[in-house]
């Protein structure tokens, strides 16, 4: 069993110089602006009000850092673990030279981040892999960090369609089908097994 103990902010970075000290275990989240990437940050974490949930994609232009409390198993042993929110990316409107510092920001810190071991690239399951999402995924498969897929608002296929897109998608992004998981924020269904597999990675005396 996992639980979430308790979730809090701990800081906003652009430069390796900023982010958090320590060895503690980081996934990473990834995914298109307005995929939906606030809002399964703060379902997963079952708070509200995280990450802030906004209607004006592309907003958030830094790494921002969380710390996350888990209890795990019967006697809920405290694992804390860090949870890293990348900008979205494939935002239209942003200017060439904001785009570029995003990669940068980006490639430095999946690159260079040790701690890192994980992460989840977000991807609407409604829509599919987008070509955005085809080279963010082609990029991480030449990072070290394992990579997980969550295909997220699937609360909006009828659900006989739900697992055909799911493997339709790890065909698209050229990862093995049960990299792929299922989630819905708004339904709240495939919280425990994102956490179950992120524990798998991150803490894996643990699981
Ligand atoms: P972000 O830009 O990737 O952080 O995306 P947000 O979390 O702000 O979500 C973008 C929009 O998608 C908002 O209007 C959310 O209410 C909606 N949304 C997010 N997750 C889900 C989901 O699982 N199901 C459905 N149906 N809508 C969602």
């Amino acid at each position: 069993m996992i639980r979430v103990l308790e979730a809090r902010f701990v800081t906003t970075a652009v430069e390796p110089k900023g982010y958090p000290m320590g060895t503690m275990p980081e996934v990473a989240f990834v995914g298109r602006s307005n995929v939906g990437k606030s809002s399964m940050i703060n379902t997963l974490t079952a708070r509200k009000k995280l990450v802030r949930v906004s209607n004006t994609p592309g907003r958030t232009r830094t790494l921002n850092f969380f710390e996350v409390d888990l209890g795990l198993g019967r006697r809920e042993t405290r694992e804390t673990i860090r949870l890293a929110d990348l900008p979205g990316y494939g935002f239209a409107k942003v200017a060439k030279t904001e785009k570029a510092g995003w990669e940068l920001m980006i490639t430095r810190y999946l690159n260079e981040r040790a701690p890192l071991k994980v992460v989840v690239s977000i991807v609407d399951a409604e829509v599919g892999a987008t070509p955005d999402d085809m080279r963010m995924l082609g990029f991480l498969q030449e990072a070290p960090p394992q990579i997980l897929v969550a295909a997220t608002k699937l609360d909006r296929l009828p659900k006989a369609k739900r697992k055909p897109a799911l493997h339709k998608m790890a065909d698209d992004l050229g990862v093995p089908r049960e990299a792929v998981l299922g989630f819905s924020s708004t339904e709240k269904f495939g919280l425990e097994e994102l956490w179950a597999s992120l524990v798998n990675v991150l803490l894996p005396r643990e699981s």
